[in-house]
Parts: structure tokens; C-alpha cells; sequence
């Protein structure tokens, strides 16, 4: 493997001093957020500067990744006026039953139905009878970052056996996997306009084709994510997410298990099984909770995780998947609802292929679901630190009260 130089990683110790609750009175106390006095437009813009240049930055870092934020709510308007400038969408469709209603496709879209002819080969199907209407549809990517027809490297000996890896600048073909999933046959329809039932789908259909990529001998991690809004990288607007199997293990999936490691070789205890603050907590189904993470890089960012200890993203069964598309479903919905209908990226963080039995205690899969709202800078760019304006539990907070039945 491939590892990377990691800072210890002692979970959640940054941690101030004093206690969450007594943080949050403070803020309160010294933010015009939370005052609730009438004042005249002069006072309360000097109430603000003064108290915005009082409010209290904090440093956290996550017992996942090992991954420093600095929490400066002073950078930002109140979190609940933090809105996405260049919606990904302006025009959505209405909400879609479990009936999929044909629509036109769209003129230059080789993703509507219709068009099929004009996109890469097929792998699959949903459903897999072709004589009925397509719901889903796993096919090749026609620009593949990485391309199945090149010369894959030796496949992957069993660990003690594998000679050690060379440190230092290394070039190999650029083989690997790299499909697309089109969640739709309309192009008019978001993910989280189809039903539970139509998402749940999607992610059997994800499931699916990480098993059938896990089986070939050189793959050792599929990333699924999905890209929605140009400034999330999206290049198509029909609904659709990408997967991509690599011949190696990724950078960040080699920080997380050693970070996730450190702490479970120290307390015992998985990172993302442990109890959890309620204050952090947007809504929990039988099966997951989905919280804004203790330490988020970005503001409103959402992990939703098993609420069990599974490892593999790809065991998941219909009925955890209905229960996942469910609670997916309502996430995208609230961050659309709550951020104007922001540009968003989400990524399935689930274990390498292979993983030997004594890693599987400390690796618990999860899908991050990150709005993009702000561009990174220098900082970012230097440091690998992010600057979030949005405490966790603020954010846990709009989101857990923001109701969408209506
Ligand atoms: P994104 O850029 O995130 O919107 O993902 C869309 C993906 O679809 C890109 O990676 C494109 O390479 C891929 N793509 C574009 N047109 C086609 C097509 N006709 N058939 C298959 N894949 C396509
Ligand atoms: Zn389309
Ligand atoms: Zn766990």
C-alpha cells in the first residue's frame, strides 16, 4: 500500500477546553445572531462589528480523516443566510410518483432516453428486461480518466507476499474503470425528485457494479460519487453519478484507515461507531444517521452512516438500500431547499478490496454529501486545512428543524 505521512490522529482532541453546551451559550451571548433586542441601524451595525470581531474561532479536528477545520463564523452572514449563488438547477421538474412519466428528451442530451445509441456501451440495466422502459442505466464513460483496453499492472498479491513499494516519483498505464450511472430517463428530474423506491435503486445499481469491479483481480478501490452543478464538476446536467475503479488504493482511503486505525489500536472503539452529540445530529432512520460531522470542512456538509459496524458500502441489502435512499432523498432535498438548490458533490467512502480481517474492525463505511458554496483558497490550497464559517451544530440544527413535506 501506498501510505501516506499522517499528523497523530487522537480522534476528536481538539476539543476546547470547556464544553460544547458552554461554547454555544458563549457564542450566543457575544453573537447579534442570537440576540433577540431591537436596535437601530446604526447601534446594531456597530454591535455587529464589534461583536463579530468577539466571536470565537475554534480548530477541530476529525477522528476520520485526521483533517484540522478552523470554525471562523465571523468570515460569514448568519448561517441561515448562507445561500448558493449559481443554483445547479433553475428550472427543476416537479416531484415524480413511482410512475416514470415520459418526457421529451432534450435535443443534445445522450443521456435522455431516446438518445441511447449515442452513448458508450451498455454493462447493465434497470430493469434488465429490454423490452420494458429503462429506468437506470450503467454504462461506460466515453472520456474515461482511466481506460479498461490499456495493460493492467500485475494483479495484487496476497499481503506478505507482495514485494514493498518503491518510494519515490513512479508512471504506470493508466488502467482502470470508469462508468456512469443515469439515474433517470428524464432529463427534467433531480435524484431526490425520484420516489425512496427510485433511489434506493440507484444505489442497488451503484452496489451492484462495485461487487462485479471488486471481482477483477486488479482492482483495488471503486470511488462512487455524483457531481451535480458545473462548479461541482458536473459536465452533463441529466441526473447522473460516475464510479471510477482503480488499480490502486487513493490517497485519502490510505489516511482514513490509518487515522480510523490509530484510534481504534488506542480506545478500541470504531470512529464512526461512537456515540455521537445529539447536537450534531440531523435525523436518524432504523439503519443510518445522518449528522453534520463534528470537525465539517465545508458548511452544511452531511455524512450519513450505518448505524451498524459494516465495512463494505456494496453488502448493503434492499431493505438498508430503501432505508439509505429514503434518508438521501431527504437530505438532498433539505440542502436544496435550505441553500437555494446549491451545486453538490457526494462520495461513497467505503474499504479497499482485500482488506485483511484485522483492518475490518476500524472501517465503517459512509457517504459525505458536500454543497459547494465557496471557492477554496490559498489557505486551503497550502495548508490542506479548510475554513468552514458554519459550526457543526448550527448547521445540524437548520437543517434538523427545516421541514420539506411542504
Ligand atoms: P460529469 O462531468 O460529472 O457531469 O459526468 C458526466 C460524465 O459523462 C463525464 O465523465 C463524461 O465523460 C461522460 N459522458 C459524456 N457523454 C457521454 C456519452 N455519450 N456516453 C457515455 N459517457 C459520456
Ligand atoms: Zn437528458
Ligand atoms: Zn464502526
Amino acid at each position: 500500500m501506498w501510505v501516506l505521512s499522517l499528523e497523530p490522529a487522537g480522534g476528536e482532541t481538539a476539543r476546547r477546553p470547556c464544553s460544547a453546551a458552554s461554547t454555544r451559550q458563549r457564542r450566543a451571548a457575544l453573537s447579534p445572531l442570537h440576540s433577540s433586542g431591537i436596535t437601530t441601524a446604526f447601534s446594531r451595525g456597530f454591535e455587529m462589528a464589534s461583536a463579530e470581531a468577539s466571536r470565537i474561532s475554534e480548530a477541530r479536528r476529525d477522528a476520520v480523516f485526521g483533517r484540522w477545520v478552523v470554525f471562523s463564523p465571523a468570515r460569514s452572514c448568519r448561517p441561515t443566510d448562507l445561500k448558493s449563488h449559481s443554483p445547479a438547477n433553475p428550472s427543476p421538474a416537479g416531484p415524480v410518483g413511482g410512475a416514470y412519466a415520459p418526457a421529451p428528451p432534450k435535443p443534445s442530451c445522450p443521456f435522455c432516453a431516446g438518445r441511447e445509441s449515442e452513448c458508450a456501451p451498455l454493462i447493465f440495466r434497470v430493469p434488465p428486461d429490454g423490452s420494458l422502459p429503462w429506468r437506470i442505466r450503467v454504462i461506460q464513460n466515453l472520456y474515461p480518466a482511466l481506460r479498461r483496453d490499456v495493460e493492467p499492472p500485475p494483479p495484487v498479491l496476497p499481503e506478505g507476499e507482495a514485494p514493498p513499494d518503491e518510494p519515490g516519483e513512479r508512471a504506470v498505464p493508466g488502467f482502470g474503470f470508469h462508468d456512469v450511472v443515469i439515474e433517470t430517463p428524464r432529463h427534467d428530474v433531480r435524484l431526490w425528485d425520484l420516489d425512496a423506491e427510485g433511489v434506493r435503486d440507484v444505489l442497488l445499481a451503484y452496489a451492484e457494479r462495485v461487487r462485479q469491479l471488486g471481482e477483477h483481480p486488479v482492482v483495488k478501490y471503486v470511488q462512487v460519487f455524483k457531481n451535480h452543478g458545473a462548479s461541482a464538476g458536473a459536465s452533463m446536467a441529466h441526473s447522473h453519478s460516475q464510479m471510477l475503479g482503480t488499480p490502486f488504493v487513493p490517497p485519502s482511503v490510505i489516511t482514513r484507515l490509518n487515522c480510523m486505525k490509530e484510534i481504534f489500536d488506542r480506545s478500541g472503539n470504531c470512529s464512526l461507531c461512537e456515540t455521537r452529540s445529539k447536537d450534531i445530529l440531523i435525523s436518524e432512520t432504523p439503519n443510518f444517521s445522518a449528522i453534520v460531522p463534528f470537525a465539517a470542512s465545508y458548511p452544511f456538509e452531511i455524512w450519513i452512516i450505518p448505524r451498524q459496524h459494516i465495512s463494505y458500502f456494496h453488502e448493503i441489502d434492499q431493505d438498508k438500500a430503501l432505508d439509505l435512499g429514503s434518508l438521501l432523498k431527504t437530505m438532498l432535498q433539505k440542502l436544496s431547499k435550505q441553500l437555494n438548490d446549491p451545486p453538490f458533490n457526494f462520495m461513497i467512502h467505503s474499504a479497499p478490496f482485500g482488506l485483511s480481517s484485522s483492518c475490518l474492525p476500524y472501517t465503517h463505511w459512509f457517504l459525505q454529501i458536500v454543497p459547494q458554496l465557496s471557492t477554496i483558497g490559498g489557505f486551503e490550497l497550502g495548508s490542506g486545512c479548510y475554513i468552514n464559517p458554519v459550526f457543526p451544530e448550527d448547521a445540524a440544527k437548520i437543517l434538523r428543524e427545516l421541514d420539506c413535506s411542504v
